[in-house]
C-alpha cells in the first residue's frame, strides 16, 4: 500500500501510495486515492481512510488539491479542514503544489504517470507535496513550491515518486525540445523523455544539492500491479499519491 522514503533525522514523514489495498473494482483496482475519474465516492472515501490509518497521519487534517497542471501553491497552514479529504473529495484549491509548516498536516499530490514530488527541510520545520507533469514542470511548478517553501533550498531533500519511464512516455518533438532546453540533452532519449530526471535537473535548478534528491526508478506503466498509469489504462484509471507531513500535534 505504501512505499516509505527515508527522511532520515527530519521529524518528517513522507511515502508513496500504490494501488494496492484498497476497494475499488475495475480500472480503480484498487487503492484509488483519486476523486476525478469515475470511481465510486465511497470506495475513495474507504481508500483514503485506509492509506491515512496505514501510514498514520491525521485524514481530518489532510490536504488534497483540485489539481490542473499550473503551477499555484497552496499555503496549508490550517490543513483541508474537516469534509474535503474523506468528505466531499474535492481539492482545497486549484493548485498543483501544497505547502506548510503545521505539525500533523498531511500534504497529498496525486498522479497516475505524472511525477508526484515530496520535499521537506532538514529540521522538519516545512513540507510540501507537488505534483509535477510536463505541463507543471514546464510551467515552473517545481521552482514554486520550493520557493514558497520559504527556507534556503540547501537544507531542503526532495523524493520523487513512481511515474512513467523513459521506456513508456515517447512524446512530440516541440515537448523533447523544450525538455532538452531547459533540463539537459540527456532527458530525452530517441523520441522519449525522462520525467523523472526532469524533475530531478528542475530540483536542482532550484537550489536542492544532487546528493538530497531521489528519484524512484520504477515505471507506472510498466509495473501493472502496483501503479495505476493513464498512458497504459486511459481516463478511467485511478490515483496514486505521494504524502508528506511534519510528525506531531500542532
Ligand atoms: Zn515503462
Amino acid at each position: 500500500m505504501v512505499i516509505e522514503v527515508n527522511t532520515g533525522d527530519a521529524p518528517v514523514r513522507a511515502l508513496f501510495s500504490t494501488r494496492e489495498g484498497g476497494v475499488s473494482t475495475g480500472g480503480h483496482a484498487s487503492l484509488n486515492i483519486g476523486a476525478t475519474s469515475g470511481d465510486r465516492p465511497d470506495a475513495v472515501r474507504s481508500n483514503r481512510e485506509a492509506l491515512a490509518r496505514a501510514a498514520g497521519f491525521d485524514s481530518l487534517r489532510a490536504v488534497v488539491l483540485a489539481q490542473v497542471h499550473g503551477a499555484d501553491v497552496f499555503a496549508a497552514e490550517a490543513g483541508g479542514g474537516a469534509g474535503t479529504y474523506t468528505g466531499t473529495l474535492e481539492g482545497v484549491a486549484e493548485c498543483d503544489a501544497a505547502v506548510t509548516r503545521a505539525p500533523g498536516v498531511a500534504l497529498l499530490a496525486m498522479g497516475a504517470d505524472c511525477p508526484v514530488i515530496a520535499l521537506w527541510s532538514d529540521d522538519g520545520s516545512v513540507v510540501a507535496a507537488v505534483h509535477a507533469g510536463w505541463r507543471g514542470i514546464t510551467g515552473g511548478v517545481i521552482a514554486a513550491g520550493v520557493g514558497a517553501m520559504g527556507v534556503g533550498a540547501d537544507v531542503l531533500h526532495a523524493a520523487v515518486g513512481p511515474h512513467v519511464g523513459p521506456c513508456c512516455y515517447p512524446v512530440d518533438a516541440d515537448l523533447r525540445q523544450g525538455m532538452a532546453h531547459a533540463y539537459g540533452a540527456d532527458v530525452v532519449s530517441g523520441d522519449a523523455v525522462d520525467l523523472g530526471l526532469a524533475c530531478r535537473r528542475a530540483l536542482e535548478q532550484a537550489g536542492l544539492a544532487p546528493e538530497g534528491i531521489h528519484v524512484e526508478d520504477a515505471c507506472t506503466a510498466c509495473d501493472e500491479a502496483r501503479f495505476f498509469s493513464y498512458r497504459r489504462d486511459g481516463a478511467a484509471t485511478g490515483r496514486q499519491a505521494a504524502v508528506v507531513w511534519i510528525e506531531g500535534e500542532a
